[in-house]
């Protein structure tokens, strides 16, 4: 056994450190087809303690430490970059430290996924607002605040889940442990507020995607669920990517307070009940753009208000309405009561074996996304000779397109783009022709999309060395990062390579 391995043997005990070919290899892996190294080593902490340690012999060994909640980032952020390095697993770390139901805040261990968090809540009426990403069945509450992420419900209403981001404990990365917002002041009974005793310095690791610390301690403000909520779904006019940005326009101009607002485009639908995605929707007889809302009320009356004000909008946009209940199609609902907020993503990434979702998941101005998506079907058009080499391999043509479109805080939108294409294990042969085309494919539409000026919130290791690749950061910009990162982290051990640092 290596030197290294003996030492952190001796922090965490035999049966949570492994270099088995194995397990290496299972945690080399992300949702995104490209193997980037393959670890040396996978750790998995009980506490900040063991992580301050770990770190401490990575940066005597000169060794980069990967963070990883769940491992579904898109973007390739929870594996390493090249060969070697530690993969610190998160996931044994997943208590409920404390629910302050006076205060409402809950302190949990940032292993923990939001479906579990969610599931302890709800036994108070309470829950975290946003609720975490579509991944939220799996996905750990420190890999959302690393990535700023939404989509798994509530965002039009609550934001992304960094908005309610009270305080966090982090271990830097040579290995000191440090509390923010209240807990900066250390006569602080436990931590109430994030802004304060100086700079928001929770938002240096928010969205940091693992680069400046590891979360070991996360409180997050509850809410409590009003009592009263509803939701429908409509059918939109054909061709209706204009039509749903004007209704989440009319939304947020006329100030309705909803809690969730989605729209799944005319293509989605289709090929999504041609594969069995939307069981719901069998029965339509028209397989359009479908738009669907959540709202919540306090009283009855707070709710009849909201739903007129909504209907109104969607009904002036020519929208059908469809049933009230689940049988009828009525996602929202199944959506909203049976946690569809989670499954939906996840019957999505396994709806076809092989199926290889190559995203351009960000955030643009409501405005934005009807002109993004058309210039994704002329780069569909520029890359037909390449679409049409995977045609003849797999016997399908990819799919440039859209996934669900979330209206989130402000006058923005989460935009799931990109294409699905079919990993390089489909026939079990002509692996790296696929996977060649796959990943060239895919830096092309980043760098399409990045250039419509969109917000990337989830960048992994792919997105943020291509930001720097193609020259999207201003010189400043990048510098005042790169002298961060330098500073908290001198010799470039966690996540070494994102950013190109
Ligand atoms: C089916 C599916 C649906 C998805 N839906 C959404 C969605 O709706 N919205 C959305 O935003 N994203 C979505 N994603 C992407 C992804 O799941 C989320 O961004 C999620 O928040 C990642 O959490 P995770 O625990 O899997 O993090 P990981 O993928 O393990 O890690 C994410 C990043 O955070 C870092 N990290 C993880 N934990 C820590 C920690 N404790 N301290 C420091 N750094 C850490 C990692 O190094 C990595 O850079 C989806 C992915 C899938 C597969």
């Amino acid at each position: 056994m290596s030197e290294v391995y003996q030492k952190l043997k001796k922090i965490l005990s035999e049966k949570f450190v492994s270099n088995d070919l194995y397990m290496r290899h299972a945690y080399s892996r992300n949702v995104d087809p490209v193997l980037q190294g393959i670890t040396e080593y996978v750790v998995r902490p009980k506490d900040a303690k063991e992580i301050s340690e770990i770190l401490k012999v990575a940066n005597g060994e000169n060794i980069p430490v990967i963070p990883r909640g769940a491992g579904c980032c898109e973007f390739g952020g929870s594996k390493p970059i090249g060969d070697g390095g530690i993969v610190l697993d998160m996931k044994r770390m997943e208590n409920i430290i404390n629910l302050d139901e006076e205060n409402l805040l809950v302190t949990v261990e940032a292993g923990i996924s939001w479906s579990k968090l969610n599931e302890y809540l709800s036994q108070f009426g309470l829950y975290t607002g946003c609720m975490g990403p579509g991944s939220g069945l799996t996905a750990s509450v420190g890999g959302g605040i690393s990535h700023h992420s939404v989509g798994g419900g509530g965002c039009a209403k609550y934001g992304a889940c960094t908005n309610q981001l009270v305080s966090l404990e982090v271990v830097l990365p040579t290995g000191e442990i440090i509390e923010t917002g209240s807990q900066a002041n250390k006569f602080s009974k436990f931590p109430f507020n994030r802004f304060g005793n100086g700079p928001d310095l929770a938002s240096l690791f928010c969205g940091d995607n693992g680069c400046f610390g590891v979360k070991t301690k996360v409180t997050l403000q509850v809410f409590p669920r009003p009592p009263y909520a509803n939701y429908k779904t409509f059918l939109l006019p054909r061709k209706s990517v204009e039509t749903s940005a004007k209704i989440f326009t009319e939304i947020r101009q006329k100030g309705v307070d909803v809690y969730d607002a989605i729209y799944i485009m005319d293509l989605l639908v289709s090929v999504g009940c041609q594969y069995g995605l939307f069981p719901l929707w069998d029965n339509l007889k028209r397989k359009r753009g479908v738009f669907f809302y959540v709202i919540e009320a306090n009283s009855e009356v707070e709710l009849e208000e909201k739903t007129k004000q909504l209907d109104n909008i969607l009904l002036s946009n020519k929208a059908e309405e469809l049933g009230p209940e689940i049988a009828d199609g009525n996602f929202a609902k199944w959506h909203y009561c049976q946690q569809g907020h989670y499954l939906f993503a996840h019957n999505l990434w396994g709806v076809v074996p092989g199926f290889e979702p190559l995203d351009a998941e960000c955030h643009t101005p409501i405005n934005f996304y009807p002109g993004i998506l058309k210039d994704l079907d002329q780069w569909d058009m520029e890359h037909s000779e390449d679409m049409k080499k995977i045609l003849d391999i797999t016997g399908l043509r990819p799919i440039t397109g859209s996934g669900p479109i979330i209206l989130v805080d402000g006058n923005n939108v989460e935009l799931t783009c990109g294409f699905t294409s079919f990993a390089s294990y489909v026939n079990g042969k002509n692996y790296d022709i696929i996977r060649e085309i796959n990943l060239k494919l895919w830096k092309s539409i980043l760098e399409r999309v990045t250039k419509h000026g969109v917000q990337w919130y989830m960048m992994g290791a792919m997105m943020s060395r291509l930001m720097v690749e193609i020259g999207a950061y201003p010189k400043e910009y990048y510098d005042f990062l790169k002298k961060i990162k330098k500073t908290l982290d001198p010799k470039f051990i966690l996540s070494r390579g994102k950013f190109n640092f």
